[in-house]
């Protein structure tokens, strides 16, 4: 019997011509997947091996974008998540336990921190900060319970450069595993597995997706256990990433050298226009020698990005740089990082348990306007300042 018009609407035999042989890839979206038979279902997290059973842990977009990014890391496996943050959060709740104690760098990303203190202490887990620049040292910090040892190289804000090798083998050798944000190197300006890093994870936000115009993360892992344990919480954390912004990203991806190459090559140009001014007591860029673990980044990176720090003459008054950033015109001031516009956001309650940097520290990154036309607006703002 024909169908009536209203389930014709949903049960259509249309189809379009096969053989359309497009460039780029297709933007697969669906929540339910189809099983072909009722004695092949199953609810099982691993697509990359099992067959679909569920649109919340990937379609063909989400797996591609996720192979790519584990190809270029040299990792085994790659997850995406819903954004950078998200990527941290699954890597302390896959290693961290009641009980347990976690290193975290003093330099890290602030909101892992917040996470820290505020939602993994009350799950029982303690988490102690440690100098970014302790290197192999770190082993006498390490307990018993320790689970986990975080590192961000190069720190968020004050940019200490880590060696990141010697605090793996030191880890390794107590049987503990090593995290690293690696979201400043894009995930290919920093070798995370080759220095002996276990699990790496970069907020796709910044360089991969390029033009601040979408939130992702990713988590690569060197080892297959980990990547069970990482996909079970996965799957219980509900962590879906949007099949459109995973094509966003496969697209970012694909200038992704270009647009490093030049944001590299402006920064350092903005970079050394700043140094050079009176108001700024010290730069903090992993190229230039001012900055903590420069030649750590020099043995270990194979270039720079977009984003540095100032810190300014102590005796200069807050309100006077805040003058100074309200009246850049191409610059803008927000978070995130790694589009294609240039911005500055001021830090000065940035938390530390050591300090080492002055309490006026403005961070800057660079994006794709033409290097004259952001040096001329620096030199503007200062000159109404002075
Ligand atoms: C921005 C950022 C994150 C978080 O990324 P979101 O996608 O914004 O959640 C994590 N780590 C570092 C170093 C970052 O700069």
């Amino acid at each position: 019997m024909p169908l009536d018009w209203r389930s014709r609407l949903i049960h259509s035999q249309a189809r379009a011509p096969e053989g359309f042989r497009s460039l780029t890839t297709p933007t697969y979206r669906g929540s339910t997947t189809l099983f072909t038979s009722a004695a092949d279902v199953t609810d099982h997290w691993d697509q990359e091996h099992v067959r679909y059973s569920y649109g919340l842990y990937g379609t063909p977009t989400s797996f591609e974008l996720a192979a790519r990014i584990a190809a270029l890391e040299g990792a085994h496996h790659c997850f995406i998540t819903p954004g950078g943050q998200a990527a941290i959060a699954l890597i302390y709740l896959t290693f961290a336990r009641a009980g347990g104690h976690v290193l975290v760098a003093d330099s890290v990303y602030g909101p892992s921190r917040e996470l820290a203190e505020r939602l993994l202490s009350r799950l029982g887990v303690e988490t102690e900060y440690y100098d970014p620049l302790i290197g192999a040292d770190i082993r006498h910090l390490l307990r018993p319970t320790t689970q986990l040892i975080w590192c961000e190289s190069p720190g968020s804000v004050t940019m200490e450069v880590q060696d990141v090798g010697a605090i793996s083998n030191a880890a390794h050798e107590a049987g503990v595993a090593t995290a690293l944000d690696n979201t400043y190197a894009a995930g290919v300006l920093f070798d995370a597995f080759a220095a002996g890093i276990d699990v790496a994870m970069q907020a796709l936000t910044k360089y991969v997706g390029g033009h601040s115009d979408v939130l992702l993360g990713s988590v690569t892992t060197r080892d297959h256990r980990h990547y069970q344990a990482l996909g079970d919480a996965r799957q219980l954390l509900g962590m879906g990433a949007s099949p459109d912004d995973c094509s966003l990203a496969i697209r970012g991806l694909q200038t992704l050298a270009v647009r490093l190459e030049q944001l590299e090559k402006s920064t350092l140009a903005v970079a050394r226009w700043l140094e050079q001014q009176p108001e700024t007591a010290r730069l903090r860029h992993p190229a230039f020698a001012s900055c903590p673990g420069h030649e750590i980044w020099k043995r270990d990176f194979a270039g720079s990005a977009s984003i540095f720090s100032v810190e300014f003459v102590p005796s200069i008054p807050r309100d006077v740089i805040v003058g100074l950033l309200d009246e850049l015109k191409l610059f803008k001031i927000g978070y995130s990082w790694g589009g294609v516009i240039s911005l500055v956001m001021p830090h000065f309650d940035l938390r530390r348990r050591f300090p080492n940097h002055s309490p006026s520290i403005v961070r800057f990154n660079i994006g794709l306007e033409a290097v004259g036309d952001l040096i001329a607006d620096l030199e503007a703002a200062f000159s109404a300042i002075r």
